[in-house]
């Protein structure tokens, strides 16, 4: 087709919109235009580009009307995650407890106590709420709670380092992703990187050596996500603690993670619990709240009196203060951790993570039933034996077992199946492996069973 002919046969931009306004009755008019405007120019770009060799007036109408069906779908929206990922920062990290959505709810739509003392009938501190909490459970003489990890390590160095040095192992200078360095963090914290030791082995009397009168305190990086092995030296929490008494220095450590339960029953790795690294006389301890934790996103700072009561007056605290709707969400999932059991049963986070692979082989089965009656018989079910992961930078060489669906179909490749679930409604998230797309089971929830029932329906047709 000339593209003069093609340029031709775009419909004017009323009569457009008004062809969308008959689907859409509901749709302001403005945003029917706007639809209207960015398809037609969308069009005419593809033309001039040669993306184009034909052209039909319906064409362009269906552009349209999907170019409006995704300004009407809101950009944040809950997807399916059958990746097996458990804690997968792309996909919001930890789902929250119902408590905490309770608790969310119940503040954000009215009014609270957020910095109103009750019993004195004045202004009070927002502080207060979740400190009480993290006291009680991890054993800490202070708590702080701020934006997330990143900030609280910032704020940290901030307030008790800057323009000072911060002596830390070159085997701990950590990327976390998203770009988070430690090494750019502190530089921005106005404190000085003192490095030390090598990549693979770091000795105490490298951080011994070190310290000068412009030391600050010694830093400690829980290494999250990776691992050294081989020949390999690290210097512990405790032998740390015993030398910064030694200096008058205080040791502070970024625990990442943060977990308040062992999970080594689960068959996971030791991962140091906040309790155990404060009792190991940590001074300061900084970690995230939507990690292992399974809460909002948070970082939290426990540790001595005097050390947190500093950071909370931080000019910059205010800067990275944490929101009422998080205190809420925070405070009931901490709240959850009283008993361990109840923490372990209703922390979805948790609750993946410690599921046994008989209990997602059974969720496996479950869905398999139902997608069995409603699918054509062409499509092939299968389960198999996989691996998961705990993710967030957690435990990166463990791989606990899990079971997965594969679905196979003739008509769809899995890298077109995986394409057309993730563009799906609500979009789901699996994997390819082998050249086969599957659902991993842990961390899909039981109540999900139905959509993606429906949505795979939809997909490749009902027997
Ligand atoms: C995840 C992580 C951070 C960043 O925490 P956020 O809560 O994502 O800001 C910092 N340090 C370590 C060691 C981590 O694992």
């Amino acid at each position: 087709m000339e593209k003069q002919v093609m340029f031709a046969s775009i419909p004017p931009i009323n009569e457009l919109k008004e062809r969308l306004s008959s689907c859409f009755p509901q749709v302001p008019e403005k945003l029917l235009l706007l639809a209207a405007r960015e398809a037609a120019s969308q069009i005419r770009s593809e033309i001039l580009e040669g993306k184009r060799i034909s052209l039909s007036k319906e064409e362009v109408f269906e552009l349209a009307q999907k170019v409006l069906q995704e300004k009407l779908t809101p950009s944040l929206r809950r997807v399916i995650n059958a990746t097996g990922v458990v804690v997968h920062t792309n996909l919001g990290r930890s789902p929250l407890a119902k408590e905490a959505l309770e608790a969310i709810q119940e503040v954000a739509a009215y009014y609270s106590n957020l910095e109103y003392d009750l019993a004195e009938g004045k202004r009070g501190s927002r502080y207060v709420h979740i400190e009480k909490i993290v006291r009680e459970i991890t054993g800490a003489e202070a708590a702080l709670v701020v934006n997330n990890n990143a900030a609280a390590v910032l704020l940290t160095l901030n307030t008790l380092a800057l323009g000072k040095e911060v002596i830390v192992s070159r085997g701990e200078l950590v990327e976390i992703g998203g770009s988070f360095r430690i090494p750019d963090v502190m530089v921005r914290s106005g404190a000085i990187l003192r490095e030390v030791g090598t990549t693979n082995r770091t000795h105490l009397r490298d951080y011994e050596e070190a310290i000068n009168e412009n030391t600050a305190l010694l830093l400690k990086v829980h290494k999250s996500n990776y691992a050294l092995l081989g020949f390999t030296k690290e210097v512990s929490g405790k032998e740390l603690v015993e030398l910064g008494r030694k200096y008058n220095l205080p040791v502070v450590e970024d625990l990442g993670s943060g977990c308040f339960v062992d999970l080594t029953k689960f068959g996971l790795p030791k991962e140091p619990t906040v309790q155990e690294v404060l009792a190991s006389g940590i001074d300061v301890v900084t970690f995230s709240g939507d990690k292992l934790l399974g809460g909002p996103q948070a970082g939290i700072i426990v540790g001595r009196k005097e050390l947190i009561e500093q950071i909370r007056k931080n000019p910059l605290n205010r800067a990275v203060r944490i929101d009422k709707m998080t205190i809420a969400g925070l405070e009931a999932t901490l709240r959850l951790y009283r008993d361990e059991k109840e923490a372990l049963s209703k922390i979805p986070t948790l609750y993946f993570i410690s599921l046994p692979p008989e209990e997602i082989k059974k969720k496996a089965k479950q869905l398999r039933r139902r997608l069995r009656k409603k699918l054509p018989k062409e499509v092939s079910l299968k389960i198999i034996q996989t691996t998961s992961r705990v993710g967030g930078g957690a435990m990166p060489l463990s791989n606990p077992i899990s079971y997965a669906l594969v679905i196979d179909t003739p008509k769809f490749t899995a890298a077109k199946l995986e394409r057309a679930l993730r563009n799906s409604s609500p979009p789901i998230i699996g994997r390819i492996e082998n050249e086969r797309f599957l659902l991993d089971m842990r961390t899909v929830f039981p109540e999900e069973f139905s959509v993606i029932t429906e949505v795979l329906a939809n997909i490749l047709g009902e027997a």
